[in-house]
């Protein structure tokens, strides 16, 4: 079959994949622990949704301008005032179908085939697959010193004369770690120096614990005019729970935000004016929800740690925000998508095998879902890898048998 060479290459997503897998086996009646993701399970915001019911009751349902409504790009201003301190004009917004979409039109707007985008690794699954799909090469860069998060002469190694983008997110999914100050400062300045894009992934920045705050990368830019190179991507799916309503954004130059909007309304048209009204809600409205979701989060990553602090073996370094910790097993298993696929066989726990992310020898480990699930999930894998484990595990009143060593 003739494929097209550019989207034969993309991989499916594993996240996603691991996802079907966990729903078929709860269909199947499976005692299944979902520590594999990606979404708050909190309620979203009643602002949002009684927008959305109020503009479905009206039966007014139209298209809306490609790059959102005055009312989205109003609120998308208004978020970037508070939290970023930055007063943007609506050339300098667009509205996307999810945080996702905003990447993948932003990279669909700088890259040409052949131009590199670097990037740290462990990275979010779709980074590659995106800048695949735009015919251009990823760059992921491991840190040389052997942690989760880069240097800037990580950065830098990963850089070169193809190079036309990096990619930052902080705090990061899978590992929930944030990048240093200094290093974004850093990155801000190497890009505005050679040219090159920064795409900040700030999707998980309200979602941080222990005091911690997440760095605003305008701190270090000096152009912020016509010829800035920073593109801020951000949405409504972690912070206010709505991972459903699919609405994104991206902050960025007027002459991008222009071929930004010009793609987007042929591949798209505008996000769906419901999802729209429901986001301008949730950001315009109580924000009382996303410090709920925030503190819950915190409490279930202390729970977790406590549990992996417990686990001989196991590395794991604590997560600064987001509902993910990034664990190294590799003292038990070195092959992670051996290792997820055995724990989802045997006790059936759903992780995220670390080679997804390109960090081979980890597991993706969320905590978003109940707190029980986070300590019985962590115990059945305790069990599941622990050699000196008893023969049998009871889940509820169903027996497990340990056959193997
Ligand atoms: N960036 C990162 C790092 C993410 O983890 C996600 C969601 N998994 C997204 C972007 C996309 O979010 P959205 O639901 O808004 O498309």
């Amino acid at each position: 079959m003739s494929i097209s060479l550019i989207a034969g290459s993309v991989r499916e997503s594993a996240t996603l994949a691991l996802n079907e897998k966990a729903a078929i086996l709860r269909a199947r009646g499976e005692p299944l622990i979902h520590l594999g993701g990606g979404e708050p399970k909190a309620k979203a915001p009643v602002d949002a949704l009684l927008a959305a019911a109020a503009l479905l009751n009206s039966g007014e349902i139209r298209y809306t301008p490609s790059a959102g409504t005055p009312a989205m790009k109003a609120a998308i201003i208004r978020y970037t005032h508070e939290f970023y301190g930055r007063k943007v004009t609506p050339y300098e917004v667009i509205a996307s179908s999810g945080a996702k979409q905003a990447v993948m039109v932003a990279l669909r707007a700088i890259l040409d085939p052949m131009d590199e985008v670097v990037f740290p690794a462990p990275y979010w699954v779709s980074y590659p697959e995106m800048v695949r799909l735009c015919g251009a090469v990823p760059v992921p860069v491991v840190p040389e010193d052997g942690t989760l998060v880069p240097s800037t002469q990580d950065i830098l190694n990963g850089s070169g004369s193809h190079t036309k983008a990096v990619i930052l997110n902080s705090p990061s999914n899978p590992s929930g770690l944030m990048i240093p100050p200094e290093v974004i400062k850093d990155v801000v300045e190497f890009c505005e120096k050679e040219g090159l894009y920064l795409i900040m992934d700030d999707i998980y920045h309200r979602l941080t614990f222990d005091g911690k705050r997440w760095t605003n990368p305008y701190t270090y830019a000096i152009d912020l005019g016509k010829t800035s190179r920073l593109i801020v991507i951000n949405g409504v799916s972690k912070a206010y729970a709505m991972t459903g309503l699919r609405l994104g954004w991206a902050v960025a130059n007027p002459r991008l935000i222009e071929v930004m909007t010009n793609i987007q309304s042929h591949e798209t048209s505008g996000p769906a004016g419901l999802l729209q009204a429901a986001a301008v809600a949730a950001i315009n409205g109580v924000q009382s929800s996303v410090e709920n979701l925030r503190t819950q989060l915190e409490n279930r990553k202390n729970i977790l740690m406590a549990r992996l602090r417990a686990f001989d073996g196991v590395k794991v370094t604590e997560p600064d925000g987001t509902f993910y910790a990034f664990a190294d097993f590799s003292a038990y298993e070195k092959d992670s998508l051996k290792l997820s696929t055995f724990l989802l066989d045997k006790v059936q726990v759903a992780t995220v095998p670390g080679v997804a992310f390109g960090r081979d020898g980890h597991l993706r480990i969320s905590y978003c879902g109940p707190e029980k699930d986070v300590m019985e999930g962590i115990e059945r894998i305790k069990w599941a890898l622990d050699p000196n484990s008893p023969n049998e595990l009871y889940l509820g009143d169903r027996k497990l048998i340990r056959d193997w060593t």
